[in-house]
């Protein structure tokens, strides 16, 4: 299994998971040309892509995903509730094929198993990722408020780890937002602060994780080397398999 980013923070999210001749989209959080664009990048043409899966219904998961998807024929993989959420931004001349997720009930696309995982988050029904082959495991973890016993337990022997680490706690207090922004950041249905993301990583069998890569950083809020050294220090690995999301550039191809 392969895995590669196309971007990742609050002005996109999208990310490729391939096995064999299996090619899946995770949420598409950017424009139809800048996501074709970026999947070119790492050699990827639309026409590729197996399916589009969406966590939930936030501008940054879903800018693109419909007329990507109309335009290439490309299913898409969400639940009922992020369906009613988002449909009012499908243009009704889309002729697109969905599926609904049910559930935590696993599912598969070609070789992939796929574990869908609900985690705390203000949409309406939202939904992170697990892949599964040849006894290689990835989870994709943003968007979520805080970390649940549910996700340590899922995640428990997990070989590959995306995790959101949204923002420094304290940054985010000294920051010039305003409250009533800081409190749907900070709170319980919000963005994953970096001290979560590390108890997440100190619950699970991290000796067992190949790369941990984080996501979803605030640019005003977070500090990419504050995160890494968070990360090493919590999890005793070496830096080279500490990466970071960038919103612009992605994140190169990373074998699970
Ligand atoms: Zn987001
Ligand atoms: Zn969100």
């Amino acid at each position: 299994m392969k895995f590669c980013a196309l971007g990742s923070g609050s002005a996109g999210n999208s990310f490729v998971v391939q096995e064999s001749n299996t090619t899946l989209l995770i949420d598409c959080g950017f424009g139809l040309n800048e996501t074709i664009s970026r999947l070119d990048r790492y050699g990827i043409h639309p026409d590729q892509l197996d399916a589009i899966l969406i966590t939930h219904e936030h501008e940054d998961h879903i800018k693109g995903a419909f007329s990507l998807s109309n335009k290439y024929n490309i299913p898409i993989h969400l639940s009922h509730g992020t369906f009613k959420m988002a449909q009012k931004k499908i243009n009704t001349n889309y002729n697109i094929l969905f599926n609904f997720i049910h559930n935590t009930k696993p599912f598969s696309i070609n070789e992939l198993k796929i574990t869908p995982i609900p985690v705390p988050h203000d949409a309406r029904e939202p939904f992170q990722f697990m892949f599964e082959s040849n006894s290689k495991s990835l989870a994709i973890i943003t968007d979520l408020g805080f970390v649940t016993n549910y996700l340590i337990k899922t995640l428990k022997e997990i070989t590959a780890l995306v995790i959101e680490c949204n923002h420094d706690k304290e940054m985010l207090n000294n920051s010039d937002y305003p409250q009533s922004l800081k409190d749907r950041i900070g709170g319980m249905y919000g963005h994953l602060e970096n001290m979560e993301a590390i108890r997440l990583l100190k619950a699970i069998n991290h000796k067992g994780i190949s790369w941990i890569a984080a996501a979803h950083l605030s640019e005003k809020n977070n500090d990419e080397n504050l995160v890494r050294q968070l990360i090493a220090e919590a999890t005793n690995k070496e830096m080279e398999v500490i990466k970071v999301i960038d919103q612009k550039d992605g994140l190169n191809w990373l074998a699970v």
